[in-house]
């Protein structure tokens, strides 16, 4: 069966490269009616912190992105890793070094003057401690093959071949007894039955060496997709202001649907065709290894929003409005009646890409009187049109009934009369009413506003 991990370090938010993995790894799973776990790489005690561990819990919570089973703790686990660590001294696979600081040092510094990259080639290799070394610190290293080659078949790099020269005997104890990421890593993927490891390309190079520990142990190998990672619109590095933010920002300062940025991170570096609305059931049913792009992907603000529009309409009334109220409260509209909300949603949520352009969408319907205008609203309002109003004004006053039909009859009987178009009507309209330029249909506004309060707000810029 096939298990997949998404395994972040809890050293910030969780961001948009690492929601994509645990998208990635979670779609796997689903597809294959596998296992997706969530592992916590918090080996690092200095630099994981428990905010960066709720950052990262929300942020998965929110893309319906949690893992089939309580995280994994890797600091939890170092006894299990020194273990693993013992077996393969035990089996020879790997050595107890001595090296002191100072001989490192002169290693490195032969290797500089001789022209050639450093690599660890410890004596203590092929040289068992005597009763010298008896209370002396030393760190684990892995007997990694000197000889050949290590090939990887990367289910989207392809094959790749290291030179087993070029890889060395890395540290898997430290000379405190902690082990490294690197062992922790292998040991952990075997013991949660990791099968598929996918993750960002940045992380290749552990691969290589990943790989020989995982065959000392006499490990499953599992199977690896090494992601390439999101890139800017220029194809620079992602910066923050091209979307390298916490997915929290994504939620709150962006105002994004889950579903819209589920969307989005999945068509980034995974594609099915032309389709570029995909649900949460379809990419479950369409993900495979085959669809990851082989180069880096852009990021590109525009095609997100233009998805967040698109899941904007389809979402339920109710909900934006219960995401549109306390956007609308920062706004200095606290209270907002949410019925009126919902009722004027399907007009508004037409003309919104993101919530903040829902909630100022939503704000004429709470605006207190006089209104006040935008300079293109009040643009609009000048004396031909505040007598046009005057017309409506009355003509709307002996409405025997206030609805879309009724007021649309009286506006298009009052624009006939005076020989006017419809928009030189509608136009100072929809400033007096909504203090601004844009706004759902002008009958629609008229009726959510009820008959005393479009009356009054007339009444205020006729002349
Ligand atoms: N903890 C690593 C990271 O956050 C990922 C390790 C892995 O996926 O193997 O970059």
């Amino acid at each position: 069966p096939v298990v997949t991990r998404f395994a972040p370090s809890p050293t910030g938010y969780l961001h948009i490269g690492g929601a994509r993995t645990a998208l990635f790894n979670y779609l796997y799973a689903r597809a294959r009616g596998g296992k997706y776990l969530v592992r916590i790489e918090d080996t690092d005690k200095k630099r994981s912190t428990p905010e960066a561990i709720a950052a990262i819990h929300d942020g998965l919570d929110w893309l319906g992105l949690l893992g089939d089973e309580d995280p994994v703790f890797q600091s939890q686990r170092s006894e299990r890793h020194a273990e693993v660590a013992q077996q393969l001294l035990d089996k020879g696979a790997a050595y107890k070094c001595y090296l002191t600081q100072e001989e490192l040092q002169a290693l490195r510094e032969k290797a500089q003057a001789e022209k050639r990259p450093f690599r660890i080639n410890s004596e203590w290799r092929d040289c068992a401690p005597g009763p010298e070394q008896d209370g002396q610190p030393f760190v684990v290293r892995l007997k990694t093959p000197n000889e050949g080659e290590t090939v990887i078949e990367d289910e989207v790099q392809g094959r790749i071949a290291v030179k087993n020269e070029e890889i060395d005997d890395f540290i898997l104890l430290r000379s405190d007894g902690t082990p490294t990421y690197m062992l922790a890593v292998v040991v952990d993927d075997h013991d949660m039955g990791v099968t598929h490891i996918m993750r960002g390309d940045d992380h290749l190079n552990n691969a290589f060496r990943q790989l020989p520990l995982i065959r000392a142990m006499g490990w499953e190998e599992p199977t690896y997709a090494h992601v390439p990672l999101i890139h800017g619109p220029d194809g620079a590095k992602l910066s923050k202001r091209h979307g390298a933010m916490g997915v929290d920002a994504y939620r709150d300062e962006l105002g994004l649907l889950p579903e819209a940025v589920f969307n989005y991170l999945l068509r980034l570096g995974w594609g099915h065709g032309d389709d570029e609305i995909i649900s949460r059931e379809q990419a479950i049913e369409w993900f495979d290894l085959s669809g990851i792009g082989k180069s880096p992907s852009r990021f590109d603000t525009k095609k997100l929003l233009n998805l967040n529009a698109h899941y904007i309409r389809e979402a339920d009334d109710g909900r934006l409005a219960d995401l549109v109220l306390p956007r609308l409260a920062a706004m200095g509209f606290e209270g907002a009646d949410r019925d009126l909300l919902i009722r004027a949603m399907p007009e508004i949520k037409a003309r919104a890409r993101d919530l903040d352009e829902l909630a100022e969408g939503a704000t004429f319907l709470f605006k207190s009187r006089p209104l006040e205008m935008t300079e293109k609203a009040a643009g609009m309002l000048d004396a031909d049109a505040r007598a046009n109003l005057a017309h409506a004004h009355a003509a709307l006053s002996d409405a025997p009934r206030w609805d879309i039909e009724t007021v649309e009859n009286i506006i298009r009987t009052v624009a006939e009369s005076h020989d006017l178009k419809l928009g030189k009507l509608a136009q100072p309209l929809r400033a007096a009413l909504t203090g601004s330029n844009t706004s759902p249909g002008i009958f629609d506004v008229l009726v959510l506003l009820g008959r005393d309060e479009a009356l009054a707000r007339i009444a205020d810029q006729a002349s």
